[in-house]
């Protein structure tokens, strides 16, 4: 029997990785202008470093993670996030020496053990960014100003933006009871997963897809009429420099977010198109995360996006295959390796050429030539070998010009530039 991938994990086949391609080169380029570099980590990390950021009592640590035993017996993980080793890299590089202010991205592979269904997979990939060593809430404008920079340069504008603050260690332990308060007084109502967690982490029970959950929650106190004095004006100034730089949001008091690092600023880019996975991308502020993975004191902001659910957005609106300039059909093995030497010529030249590697007839090697839509082609036989000189035809406008084949490349060259 063939093998078959894994349940949940996806090839990326030619035709749909032009998208991929495309969605990470315009993340390059966008970041790049805001001053990110970029940082690569290996997928697999030692599993308590996911367990001591993300939080014990999270979806992804309880239940999510791919967990294994090496043949030493580490346990070890598959990443299911970007943010831990991004400040595991950080730390351990020491990167604060080199700069207080740090502008980081990354794409990649990202591993959840979750139900595969449309948007969620078990292998997916992020494209993230995390500015670490600003407190400022400058720094968090201008992280969602890159977020929704982004967006319009990739084409996706049926995407909403929410923020909330979550407060900070000062002020969130009141809310918690005061949640946990109010949550008691409707154990009832709650399903079997928040009743078991209502104490440990309240804030889930808000984020809970259960009707009855929801239901009963619709008024539980509001997280920013709990917010410190600091958060209050931080939360204030963040909405502030949105506005100032025309970034459309809304505020939705009732998204925690599903990990525990977070304080202050949380944010989700959300779209009606995709059903119920409806984040294309999230993230939120998390000061006190490095210190608490034995680094500096130093304050952190991050993204990360759903680039499968941007693929599926998307949608028929696919990034088509680069077509060759130019493809060399022959007759006879002579001119076959003649063209064999100019393809490879041009190649070399930068320009995409193709030719026929199987004997097949000219009348194939023409159909062929359409089929991949080559933009031009070439026919070689006895005569263009003795002459030096052959037809170049121009596909699209159905017309031909007579070349010299010492000059192909030299022409090829101009046509390519010029088109
Ligand atoms: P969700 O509520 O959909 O489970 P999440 O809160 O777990 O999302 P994050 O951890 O914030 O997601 O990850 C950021 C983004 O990564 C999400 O907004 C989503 O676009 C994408 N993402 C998360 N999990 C998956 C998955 N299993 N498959 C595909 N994309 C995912
Ligand atoms: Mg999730």
């Amino acid at each position: 029997m063939a093998i078959n991938a894994i349940k949940g994990m996806n090839d990326i086949l030619p035709g749909d990785v032009e998208t991929w391609q495309f969605l990470e080169a315009k993340a390059r380029q966008v970041f790049s202008a805001y001053g990110f570099a970029e940082i690569r980590t290996p997928v697999v990390e030692k599993t308590e470093l996911f367990c001591r950021s993300i939080g014990e009592t999270t979806d992804i640590v309880e239940k999510e993670m791919y967990t294994f035993s090496d043949k030493s017996d580490n346990s070890l993980t598959l990443r299911p996030e970007g943010t831990a080793p991004v400040m595991r890299a950080f730390i351990q590089n020491r990167l604060h020496n080199l700069d207080p202010v740090n502008k980081l991205y990354y794409m990649g592979p990202m591993f959840r053990y979750e139900r595969p269904q449309k948007g969620r997979y078990r292998q997916f990939h992020q494209i993230g960014a995390e500015i670490i060593g600003v407190e400022s809430p400058l720094i968090d404008a201008q992280l969602l100003a890159m977020l929704h920079h982004y967006f319009c340069e990739i084409g996706i504008d049926a995407v909403q933006l929410q923020i909330n603050s979550l407060g900070c260690p000062e002020c969130r332990p009141d809310y918690r009871q005061a949640l946990i308060d109010f949550l008691e007084l409707r154990l009832g109502s709650l399903c079997a997963d928040c009743q078991r967690r209502y104490q440990s982490n309240p804030l889930r029970v808000l984020d809970c897809k259960a009707t009855g959950c929801q239901e009963s929650t619709v008024d539980a106190p509001s997280v920013l009429d709990h917010l410190c004095g600091s958060c209050e004006d931080h939360f204030a100034r963040v909405k502030k420099h949105l506005a100032a730089l025309d970034i459309p949001f809304s505020v939705n008091a009732r998204m925690v977010r599903g990990l525990d690092y977070y304080v202050r600023t949380t944010f989700e880019l959300v779209t009606n198109q995709l059903g119920s996975q409806n984040a294309v991308a999230a993230g939120g502020r998390y000061d006190g995360l490095v210190e608490s993975l034995d680094g500096p004191a130093l304050s952190g902001i991050g993204f990360a996006i759903g680039v499968e659910r941007l693929v599926l957005m998307k949608g028929e609106e696919k990034v088509p295959a680069p077509r060759p300039d130019i493809f060399l059909a022959s007759m006879g093995s002579e001119a076959a390796e003649k063209a064999f030497v100019l393809m490879s010529q041009l190649q070399r030249a930068g320009i995409r050429a193709e030719m026929d590697y199987l004997g097949k007839s000219l009348k194939a090697q023409m159909r062929r030539a359409n089929k991949l839509s080559a933009r031009y082609a070439l026919i070689l036989g006895e005569q263009e070998l003795e002459t030096g000189v052959a037809e170049l035809k121009d596909m699209d406008q159905s017309s031909q010009q007579q070349i010299e084949l010492g000059e192909l490349v030299m022409l090829m060259r101009g046509l390519c530039s010029s088109s």
